[in-house]
């Protein structure tokens, strides 16, 4: 299998560094808002590759975590907890927040069908692993401390800016103005910040009352979990130029050698070929693709549709074509499942050699999508083909063995102010669904469709959407 090192800036044949078992760490969400469709992009790129090593027969052991403390408004260090700000303007505790959305995450990532990591760390629950790697640190003159905390001095650290690419005196001409007068180097970066009178998150530490800097959480429970080299650790790109350099220096200037064999990176999600801010307005979660009549798993298939090292760009036109194509992928594959037609075992073995090509380049997951397409597309009908299918899901993750009884079930519209005519379509195609006549059944939907009225299949059922846009 290969992957993207964003190390070495190739692809290399992956060898994990004990026989048959990987280990992995993920960068997790900051916990003080919803997870945005881009964040989510991320966790499905991470959930692809987990199922991948797991196809190819990997045992593993994987973490993620959740960042509950210490990630600042501003990346220089500057500002406030981003948990502590949501806080005082929820009039909450941090703890309510970070438990509130974390709650809420995990039913994102749950309804997109990506598998909870085996450990989730928070990193309130490890103050102590951290305070003991910034006291290394400190003893081995790497940090040093000012007014206002412990920093960890990157000039003494000689690879920093290895994985991005970054020249340390380029980086400081560009730096904007030093805002911290005490720091050695503008790029120097808290490793314990010290609590500000009456600050609501704080622990004991030998620099007196404080709370860990966001970077060196990351590098304290990988190595607790992981050990002092481990496989794999994942993020999304905007962790390479500081995050994952951090990062680096932390555990490469205690550990003496380095921690991560391959670093892999999801590229970004764009909304309308921009940005994602808050003010812009967005910020899309998986509750506002609900309320436009999206399934998660519509958003999943999208994701899957760009490689994770391609940018990808999200507008709703697009979100309403995945739901389309999603919709016929899934009855597609159902048109097997019942099929009795017997396929060559040639056939099925071309086209799984193909797929499984494809997922060990470098998890190439459009080109096997567009296989596993072939197979749902296959002129004659075969239990066979969906069963390889159900095999090709195992990675895809798309949730073909829950699509048949929702889809068959004679559930009715939710919407109450159905019009007879919309009804009598929808009865007509459930009609059609049992007696397979897939080609009736699939312009029924079309012409739904056209009618502003989507079709989603719910263990209840099938439910039919209207169309807001
Ligand atoms: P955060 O909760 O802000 O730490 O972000 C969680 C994850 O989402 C990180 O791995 C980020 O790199 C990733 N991320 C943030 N914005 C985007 C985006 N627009 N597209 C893809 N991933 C993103
Ligand atoms: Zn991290």
């Amino acid at each position: 299998m290969k992957v993207y090192n964003t190390l070495t800036r190739k692809k290399e044949e992956f060898e994990s560094i004990q026989s048959g078992k990987v280990r992995i760490y993920s960068c997790g969400p900051t916990v003080y808002n919803y997870a945005h469709v881009g964040n989510l992009r991320t966790y499905v790129f991470m959930d692809i590759l987990r199922r991948v090593l797991k196809y190819e027969g990997y045992e593993f052991k994987h973490v993620m975590n959740i960042t509950d403390v210490g990630h600042l408004v501003s990346d220089a260090d500057e500002g406030e907890d981003k948990l502590v700000k949501t806080a005082k303007e929820q009039k909450k505790s941090p703890w309510e927040i970070a438990d509130y959305y974390t709650r809420i995450f995990f039913e994102d990532i749950d309804s997109l069908n990506i598998e909870r990591p085996e450990i989730i760390a928070k990193a309130t629950e490890h103050i102590k692993e951290m305070l003991e790697f910034v006291e290394g640190l400190v003893e081995m003159g790497y940090g040093y401390e000012t007014s206002d905390g412990i920093y960890f001095d990157i000039g003494k650290f000689e690879g920093y800016g290895k994985l991005s690419g970054i020249n340390l005196e380029e980086q400081l001409a560009g730096a904007r103005v030093n805002v911290n007068e005490e720091k050695r180097h503008p790029a120097d970066f808290a490793l314990w910040k010290k609590a500000p009178k009456g600050h609501i998150m704080q622990w004991p530490s030998p620099w007196g009352m404080g709370y860990p800097g966001w970077h060196i959480e990351c590098s304290a429970m990988g190595r607790k979990y992981l050990g002092d080299f481990f496989d794999i650790h994942t993020g999304g790109v905007d962790h390479i130029p500081i995050h994952h350099e951090n990062e680096i220096a932390q555990s490469e200037a205690l550990l003496g050698k380095p921690a991560v064999k391959y670093w892999m990176h999801g590229e970004f999600l764009l909304v309308d070929n921009g940005k994602m801010s808050k003010s812009l307005g967005n910020t899309y979660t998986i509750a506002d693709l609900k309320k436009k009549g999206f399934s998660s798993l519509a958003y999943r298939y999208f994701c899957l549709n760009a490689h994770y090292r391609n940018k990808l760009n999200f507008t709703w036109e697009a979100m309403k074509a995945a739901q389309v194509s999603y919709d016929r992928f899934l009855e597609g594959a159902l048109a097997h499942k019942k099929a009795i037609n017997s396929v060559p075992s040639e056939v099925i073995a071309a086209f799984k050699k193909e797929f499984e090509e494809a997922i060990t380049d470098d998890l190439n997951i459009p080109k096997a999508l567009g296989i596993a397409w072939n197979v749902v597309r296959y002129d004659s009908k075969s239990k066979e083909l969906y069963d390889l299918l159900m095999e090709f899901d195992n990675v895809l993750g798309l949730g073909i063995d829950k699509a048949e009884e929702k889809a068959l079930d004679e559930g009715k519209g939710s919407y109450d102010e159905l019009s007879p005519e919309i009804q009598e379509l929808i009865d007509k195609r459930q009609k059609a669904r049992k007696e397979k006549s897939w080609k009736v059944a699939d312009e029924i939907r079309d012409k739904l469709k056209d009618m502003g009225i989507l079709l989603e299949d719910t263990p209840q059922g099938v439910k039919a959407v209207k169309r807001d846009s």
